[in-house]
């Protein structure tokens, strides 16, 4: 029996959210755009078991290169990237030194303990930034009572921490501290670029200060999926082995590596846009009076403090009327992140619900 031909484009329909809808909730919402579903479905595949996929070599290939990095490994989530680094670099029994609301520690299910058998010491930084003080205070001496320490790990910007970024300066003394006592260092750079656009610092000079580091294609970059680790060859191909025994080995996955290749080559330059937007969102945000307070806007997530009189459910609602979608991440604490899915009245239609709030 003949099957219609359906053609390609209208297979390729793209469900993204009805222009008016305002998702503020998080950066993980974006959808692929037509160009990037175009993409996808011209891209060459192949075994990446085998390591025979075009598409994710050239995606490992382009991100190492862009990083000054040697070698790179496509992975599903920034979750397992984050586990296979801390499994690539610790033996178990080992610790590993983060910040108390780091990704890796808070939000990663206990991977830390369950993948790798190490236990982790937390440093209590400011909105997930440490110091390199912070970190040698922690350090123990060499005696066998004590885990050995062998990782530290970084998150930039941070996401708990409402997007703040690293000084460039104090990651360099952290990697001074690292060299001193022979601890690796890895970077959760699942917003990295969004940190990238905020600050004089490009890729490369990431590259030379870690061990490994970990970007996420699937935030504010626009793809459905996926996150690549980076690395020395030596590294990444013990990362491979991990994330064969984790089973993340996967086929022909080219198709969805193109979408990330696709974000690397054309969303990088626009995250600037998203971070602008959250300043202009901050600003609005501080002359509300439903709002107490706005943590100074680093990159692109905004998290606020509403007034003690109002109750964050009532205002989730107001704002939700406005077709505005946040998340409430504290007791009195909401969160907003701006993405390339967001429809140019973001600004205004924001200000049109802060005014007519009333608690
Ligand atoms: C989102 C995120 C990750 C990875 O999350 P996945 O959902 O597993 O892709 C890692 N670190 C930080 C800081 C993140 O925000």
């Amino acid at each position: 029996m003949a099957i219609a031909a359906v053609p390609v484009r209208s297979r390729l329909r793209v469900h993204n959210f009805p222009p008016m809808i305002i998702d503020l909730r998080s950066d993980t919402v974006t959808k692929p755009t037509p160009e990037m579903l175009e993409f996808m479905a011209s891209a060459p595949v192949g075994d990446d078991v085998f390591s025979e996929d075009p598409t994710i070599n050239q995606l490992q290939e382009y991100a190492a290169s862009l990083f000054g990095m040697e070698a790179g490994l496509f992975c599903p989530s920034g979750t397992m990237s984050n586990q296979i680094a801390i499994k690539a670099q610790t033996q178990p029994g080992d610790e590993v030194i983060c910040d108390e609301g780091a990704h890796v520690h808070y939000y990663e299910g206990g991977g830390i303990a369950f993948n790798s058998g190490c236990t982790t010491k937390t440093l209590k930084g400011i909105r997930g930034v440490f110091t390199a003080d912070q970190l040698t205070e922690a350090l123990r001496p060499s005696d066998v009572h004590f885990p050995r320490t062998s990782l530290v790990s970084i998150e930039n910007s941070c996401n708990r921490g409402g997007g703040k970024i690293f000084d460039f300066g104090e990651i360099q003394r952290i990697r001074k501290v690292c060299d001193d006592k022979n601890l690796k260092l890895h970077l959760d750079g699942a917003r990295l670029f969004n940190a990238i656009r905020a600050s004089n610092q490009g890729p490369k000079d990431f590259g030379r200060l870690f061990d490994s580091i970990s970007i996420c294609l699937s935030k504010g970059l626009g793809s459905p999926i996926g996150s690549v680790l980076l690395g020395s060859s030596e590294m990444i191909s013990r990362a491979r082995r991990i994330r064969k025994v984790l089973g993340g080995g996967m086929r022909q996955a080219g198709v969805i590596a193109a979408a990330g290749l696709y974000a690397l080559q054309n969303h990088v330059e626009r995250l600037g846009i998203d971070n602008d937007l959250a300043k202009q969102l901050e600003s609005t945000l501080n002359s509300s009076d439903a709002v107490s307070s706005v943590w100074p806007v680093e990159t692109n997530i905004i998290v606020f403090e509403l007034q003690d009189y109002v109750i964050p459910n009532q205002f989730i609602e107001h704002l939700k009327s406005y077709q505005i979608h946040a998340f409430q991440v504290g007791p009195k604490h909401v969160r907003f992140v701006t993405h390339l899915n967001l429809p140019a009245e973001t600004h205004s239609v924001l200000s049109s619900a802060l005014s007519s709030f009333s608690a």
